[in-house]
């Protein structure tokens, strides 16, 4: 069995992660999306279990004592933070695993994996999504008509900071038309499934297999 990849994808909030990650979980059956846990309020419209784990702080501070969390970061006055035990049981069930996390927490990922903390180093993959200019993203936030205009002010703010970022991943996508980003991360994708070294031992055999079917 070959192990699946981690592809962590960050944006600044309202930079399109989300429809991204659904395409592509529609492209392809194989590819898993991490729910992940946070303490802010459940938006309208959005289900626990579905859309994130909406845990109180003490619940959240007692999974971070257990070590349940691959990452966590606080973003806007709220925690955020990602199963490790769903990401590893996936990866190891050959499924590729989408995880869209902001910028601090991706860099965390980044670190433990340098670090030797992470059981699949070679199967990570970042991606991050530039918005073509500021004022789209305002548009796209205000669009989305689900925070406060201070709210709106502080993720627009705290954008700025993260866009610095966009380096640190291994690809950059300048999104557009969602078609456009969509092509672009599943050709990414495509790619990375492709590298000879993520071929499994035996990898002859592996080789033959794959013409053949
Ligand atoms: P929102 O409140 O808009 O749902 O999310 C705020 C930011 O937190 C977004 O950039 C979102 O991708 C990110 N986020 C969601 N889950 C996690 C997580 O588990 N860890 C980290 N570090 N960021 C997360």
């Amino acid at each position: 069995m070959r192990p699946g990849l981690l592809i962590i994808v960050s944006s600044p909030s309202g930079g399109g992660k989300t429809t991204l990650c659904h395409r592509l979980l529609a492209w392809d059956p194989n590819i898993r999306r991490v729910i992940t846990c946070t303490t802010r309020a459940p938006r309208p419209g959005e289900q626990d279990g579905h859309d994130y784990f909406f845990l109180t702080r003490a619940e959240f501070e007692r999974r971070i004592a257990a070590g349940d969390f691959l990452e966590h970061a606080e973003y806007n006055g709220n925690y955020y933070g990602t199963p490790r035990r769903f990401v590893e049981e996936q990866i190891a069930a050959g499924h590729d695993v989408l995880l869209a996390i902001e910028v601090q927490g991706a860099g965390k990922v980044m670190e433990l994996v340098r670090g030797g903390g992470f059981a699949y180093p070679e199967n990570v993959i970042t991606l991050f999504l530039v918005p073509p200019n500021m004022a789209l993203l305002e548009q796209r936030l205000r669009r989305r008509a689900q925070d406060s205009e201070e709210t709106i002010q502080k993720r627009l703010r705290i954008a700025e900071a993260e866009l610095a970022h966009w380096r640190e991943y291994d690809y950059a996508i300048v999104t557009g038309l969602i078609d456009h980003d969509v092509a672009h991360a599943k050709a990414i994708l495509i790619a990375e499934r492709c590298r000879t070294k993520r071929v499994p031992a035996g990898g002859q055999a592996w080789v033959q297999t794959e013409l053949l079917s």
